[in-house]
């Protein structure tokens, strides 16, 4: 009885978007950005999509939201012809459905290094996924923390797994928002494209061969394949659009923290929110989530253990296919170093190209600031080069452009990892010739 209960209170509080709509609007000049930012704010039901806070609402940019039809109805007739509007999804609700049936569907009775690549797991599936693939050999995996709700977050190592190993280090970390499916489930692809690829089966698209991608073995791989285990599964228990940790706030009702607002760079002084119940709260001060300290101590570990130093980091989101090299605070505080500049340019340039060659899609590449075309503090990118000095520092936004945006079909997970390795590849190789 109890179990039935607990049952239905679970299916109670899921949130349902049936009849939501994805909505991106876009116009020419600062005097309709106050028209239209006014109205969005006033919505009821709207989770903004993209820019991540309603301050950073710009003409120079597009506004993708998701909201009710009614709401969606409201907003199209009091901005009139002052946006265009574009419906860019008719019924979320009907997407997510699908997902979770499809999901359940293609997992069930499957076990740990069964599950299919082109599928999403939940967040103990792809637990027992790392600890399946776990060799010793090629692949090593640690619990590096513990979250809120008491789930394990781990540290996989690919690579040299002998101790006194000096090969340079790369630091990524996947899925530190949590309604970013498309993250850990192309970092979860790498791994194992990289396995494959040591065992002779050949995994690679065209655009790179295997040895090239074994050869990003000249370096030892330090990847979070999970940053926020609580928040990623309550995206599949009770609320798809949710992109903090679950943590409750002190003095709020409201839970989570953006963990990717959470570093000190720049903390609190654009792009991150001080209120508790805005999707993009920072904490009160950096370093307030476990997550973050958990990604922090990793890296410190990592570093004091010797051997060769981190030399990149990168940091893997969704959407928009961007690849962005520091930096995301506002260029008035930090301006450009521009021999780095350079440096990282070239490396995000060449990723771009990587990227294009492998499906053809196109991403941005730029400084966050000016590729998003306003700041935001507190991110991993920005701490990674500014306080911890790795030079090759990388947020990457994958797929899509916003067709579908945080609800990417699971079939573009392999095309979309493939695009990712094939900008690692790139990673690796310009790593390589700074030696
Ligand atoms: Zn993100």
């Amino acid at each position: 009885m109890k179990f039935a209960l607990l049952l239905t209170s679970v299916a109670l509080s899921e949130k349902d978007y049936h009849g939501f709509k994805v909505i991106r609007a876009s116009w020419e000049s600062s005097e309709q950005t106050e028209l239209v930012g006014s109205v969005l704010e006033r919505l009821d039901t709207i989770n903004l999509w993209q820019p991540e806070s309603f301050e950073n609402i710009n003409y120079t940019r597009t506004v993708d939201f998701l909201v009710s039809e009614k709401e969606a109805f409201e907003f199209k007739r009091r901005v009139g012809n002052g946006a265009n509007v574009v419906t860019l999804i008719e019924d979320a609700g009907d997407i997510i459905a699908h997902q979770a049936t499809e999901q359940k569907r293609a997992t069930r009775g499957l076990r740990g290094a069964s599950y299919p690549y082109d599928q999403f797991l939940t967040y103990s599936q792809l637990e027992e996924w790392i600890l399946a693939n776990d060799d010793g050999e090629l692949m090593s995996s640690e619990i590096i923390g513990e979250t809120y709700e008491g789930r394990n977050i781990y540290g996989v190592h690919l690579g040299d797994q002998d101790p006194t190993s000096n090969k340079k280090k790369v630091f990524m970390e996947c899925n530190i928002h949590a309604r970013e499916w498309i993250t850990p489930s192309t970092c979860r692809y790498f791994i194992h494209m990289l396995k494959s690829a040591k065992n002779g089966v050949d995994l690679t698209p065209t655009s790179f061969s295997m040895q090239e991608l074994v050869n990003i073995l000249d370096h030892n791989w330090y990847i979070i394949v999970s940053m926020n285990p609580d928040g990623y599964q309550y995206t599949f228990d009770s609320d798809r659009m949710w992109r903090k940790n679950r943590e409750p706030n002190q003095g709020s009702q409201c839970v989570g923290t953006d963990l990717n607002r959470q570093f000190p760079v720049g903390h609190l002084t654009e792009g991150g929110s001080p209120n508790p119940c805005h999707f993009g709260y920072a904490g009160t001060a950096p370093f307030t989530s476990r997550e973050a300290n958990i990604w922090r101590d990793w890296f410190m570990q990592l570093r004091n253990a010797g051997g060769g130093d981190i030399e990149a980091q990168i940091s893997v989101h969704s959407y928009s296919q961007l690849i962005m090299p520091p930096w995301a605070s506002d260029r008035a505080a930090i301006p450009d170093e521009p021999e780095d500049t350079f440096y990282q340019m070239e490396v995000a340039n060449r990723m771009k190209t990587a990227a294009f060659e492998t499906h053809g899609k196109v991403y941005v590449a730029g400084q966050s600031r000016d590729v998003l075309g306003y700041p935001a503090g507190g991110m991993a990118e920005d701490y990674a080069y500014g306080d911890l000095g790795v030079k090759l520092s990388m947020l990457i936004e994958l797929r899509d452009t916003g067709d579908f945006g945080f609800l990417l079909p699971a079939t573009e997970i392999i095309p979309t990892a493939e695009e990712l390795v094939a900008m690692l590849v790139q990673v690796s190789k310009s790593l390589s010739s700074t030696k």
